[in-house]
C-alpha cells in the first residue's frame, strides 16, 4: 500500500512519513501542489493525504485536478482550517475524509485504514491454503502457528496475497512496498522473499511462495481453485 503525503510543513511531513512507514505503508512526500500532481501522474497511489494551505496551488485545487482524472485514489484532507465551510467544501470537491490539525496519529491511522478498506472492498483477512493474513490486526498465521513478520515482509506478503495466483515482477513488488526514496536494486526483493520463505514455507510440506522463472514470484497453494479440476470439466456443454 503506497500513500502520498502532500504537506509543506517539514515537521508534520516527517512525522507522518515515519508514523505511516512504521505502520507498514510505503510513503512519498510532496512539499507542494505541483510536485503532488507530478507524483500522482506517475504513480498509482492507494491513498493521498492532502494539506490545504500549500505554497503554490491551493490544496482544494490539487484535489479538483486529482478528481478530474478517472478512478483517483481516496483523499484525506489534513488541514489547520477547521471551519465547517472548509470541511464541506473539501468533501464537496471529492475528498473522502477530513481531519483537522492538530491531530492524534492514532486517529489519522484509523481513518487511513478505514479509507483503504473502503477503496478496496477486499476481505479483512487474506487466505492462501492454511496461511492467513489479518490486515487489520496485522497478524499472520499458518495453521495454528502465529508468525512474526517485519513491516516490509508483511507488506510484500500482503501484496502477494492480494494478487494470489498472479505472477509479480520484482519491480512491481518494489513499487508497491518501497517508496521512491528507495533507488537500490530490485534484487532486494529476493532477500526479503528468502526471509519470508524461512518464516512461512520452510518448515511446511506445502510451499506457497512460487518462483516464476523470468518474472519474479507468485503466491499460490498447491491446490489452488484457479486450476480447474478434471471432475469439473466433465460438466462442459456438449457441442
Ligand atoms: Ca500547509
Amino acid at each position: 500500500m503506497r500513500i502520498l503525503v502532500v504537506e509543506d510543513e517539514r515537521r508534520i511531513a516527517d512525522f507522518l512519513e515515519r508514523g505511516l512507514q512504521g505502520a507498514g505503508y510505503a510513503v512519498d512526500v510532496a512539499p507542494d501542489g505541483n510536485t503532488a500532481l507530478t507524483f500522482v501522474g506517475a504513480t498509482d497511489y492507494d491513498l493521498i493525504i492532502l494539506d490545504i494551505m500549500l505554497p503554490d496551488i491551493d490544496g482544494l485545487k490539487v484535489l479538483e485536478r486529482i478528481r478530474a482524472r478517472k478512478a483517483g485514489p481516496p483523499v484525506l484532507i489534513l488541514s489547520a482550517r477547521g471551519a465547517v465551510d472548509d470541511r464541506v467544501k473539501g468533501l464537496e470537491q471529492g475528498a473522502d475524509d477530513y481531519l483537522t490539525k492538530p491531530f492524534a496519529f492514532v486517529e489519522l491511522l484509523a481513518r487511513v485504514r478505514a479509507l483503504l478498506r473502503r477503496g478496496q472492498p477486499a476481505p479483512e483477512k487474506l487466505q492462501v491454503m492454511d496461511l492467513t493474513l489479518d490486515i487489520m490486526r496485522r497478524k499472520v498465521t499458518r495453521g495454528t502457528e502465529s508468525i512474526d513478520l517485519a513491516p516490509k515482509e508483511f507488506g510484500i506478503l500482503e501484496y502477494m496475497m492480494r494478487n494470489k495466483g498472479r505472477p509479480l515482477s520484482r519491480t512491481m513488488i518494489v513499487e508497491h512496498v518501497w517508496d521512491m526514496d528507495y533507488d537500490g536494486l530490485t534484487n532486494i526483493v529476493d532477500v526479503y522473499i528468502r526471509h519470508l520463505r524461512s518464516k512461512i514455507d520452510d518448515r511446511y510440506t506445502a510451499k506457497l511462495i512460487q518462483t516464476v522463472r523470468g518474472i519474479g514470484y507468485m503466491i499460490e497453494g498447491p491446490e489452488s481453485p484457479a486450476v480447474a479440476k478434471p471432475a469439473e470439466q466433465a460438466f462442459e456443454p456438449q457441442v
